[in-house]
Order: C-alpha cells, then structure tokens, then sequence
C-alpha cells in the first residue's frame, strides 16, 4: 500500500519573478484542477490523522494525504472552499506565529499566518490541525529541552484552541534526526511528515514521512505522475 502525502504551503496569486519561495505558492486554479483530477480518479483526500489506518495497512483504498505547511490564512480562504467542494478533509500545519517571518527574513514575501478564530474555522469544518512547532524552529538545532517546550507546549496551545487533540507533527524545514523522531513519539504526537521525497509505505517510520511536494510549477501531467504513478517511487528506491 503506497500513498501520496502532498505537500504544499501556500494557496493564491504568485509573488513578483525573483522573490524568494515565490514557487511554493500554487494557484487557486491550479489547486483546484488538481483535486478535480484525484476525484475523477477514484481518490479520497484524508488528513494524516485519517491516513494513518491506510499507513498501518489496517485499511484499504485509494487515499491522499494532503497537507499545508505553516498554517497560512490563504489555504484557510483559498483551499479549504475546494477540498469541501469534493469532499476532501486535510491537514494543515502552525506555528505560533502571526507570519512567516522566517522566510521574510531570507526575501519572501509577508504572508498571514491563522489565527485562534482561522483555526478553529478550519476545524470546525472537519479538518485536522496539525503542530509545526511553536517559532519554526530547527528542531536539531535548538537542543532537548527547548526542543521538546516546542512539542508540547505547541500541542496544547493548539489542543486549547480546537478543544481537540492533537496528534500530527511536521518538522520545519524538514530537519529532523533519529533523536528529534524519538521526541516527538514521546510529546505524545502519533505521526510526523518531513521532506523526504516519495510516496509513503506501509511500514514506513510514523515519525519521518516522506512527501510529494506540489509547486507553483507543477503541472497537471506532472502532478498526475507524481501522485499517482510508479515514478516518485522510483526516485526514492534510487535514493535509497
Ligand atoms: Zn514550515
């Protein structure tokens, strides 16, 4: 059993040619031709909560995970009308931030991050939330104990908003090591995604998910291929 764990961040118009991560915002449109296509296709979008019965093998059925890095007000105004069009849940990810200031900090564009009120609109239409930390840390960087204050004190803050637990994480900037994994299985978290590419397997580490990343670029052949297709596969088996 292999499933497509998308990922993408933002949901909207493109900024100007040259700023930093302009691709990692994809186009409403875009969007939206792209869960038209798994729908035809025959498949479900789940959240990672949902997904984990298929990752455990304990489910069968044509499933993708999808997911929304950072928590950012546009996915709340952009994606979420669509994936409720087909009937799609998904997760998205927050930090306690109001913006994505770590990015600006290398020349993106500001971009509004939920609020308490965002989110819990977001759950109230039966979507999961997710923590991606409390300030979009370097999880191997900042050491246990301030590692492990962004694990749990992200969980509740987040768990005090949706009356709701909390149970996936995302690491930020996908950095993660076997110590950071064991972290997060002890904050109480019952998944983690990173960045690896490829589809996930059932049997995979719950802790260290791989993804399909989807941008600006990618078109709607090339989407087809990356979800549903042999070929990210391929590209993890080269990896090893
Ligand atoms: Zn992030």
């Amino acid at each position: 059993m292999m499933i497509p764990i998308l990922m993408y961040h933002q949901i909207g118009q493109p900024s100007p040619r040259g700023t930093y991560l302009r691709g990692a915002t994809v186009h409403p449109r875009r969007f939206a031709n792209q869960m038209r296509l798994l729908k035809m296709l025959g498949y479900t979008g789940v959240s990672m909560k949902d997904a984990l019965p298929y990752l455990r093998g304990e489910k069968q059925g044509k499933v993708v995970a999808i997911t929304f890095d950072d928590g950012y007000v546009n996915v709340l105004e952009n994606a979420l009308p669509i994936l409720l069009k087909h009937g799609f849940t998904a997760n998205y990810m927050v930090s306690g931030l109001q913006d994505n200031g770590w990015a600006q900090a290398k020349g993106a564009l500001p971009s509004e991050l939920m609020n308490a009120d965002q989110m819990r609109q977001w759950h109230a239409a039966g979507l999961e939330v997710g923590s991606h930390t409390i300030d979009h840390v370097y999880m191997t960087k900042v050491g246990k104990e301030e590692g492990v204050r962004q694990l749990r004190e992200s969980k509740a803050v987040l768990e005090n908003i949706t009356q709701d637990e909390v149970q996936s994480f995302c690491y930020p900037f996908g950095d993660q090591s076997l110590e950071v994994r064991e972290w997060v299985r002890e904050a109480g978290y019952s998944n983690a995604t990173a960045t690896f590419r490829g589809l996930a397997h059932a049997g995979d580490d719950m802790f260290a998910l791989p993804r399909v990343s989807i941008l600006r670029s990618t078109h709607l052949f090339n989407f087809w291929q990356k979800c549903c297709t042999p070929r990210e596969e391929k590209k993890r088996q080269r990896k090893g």
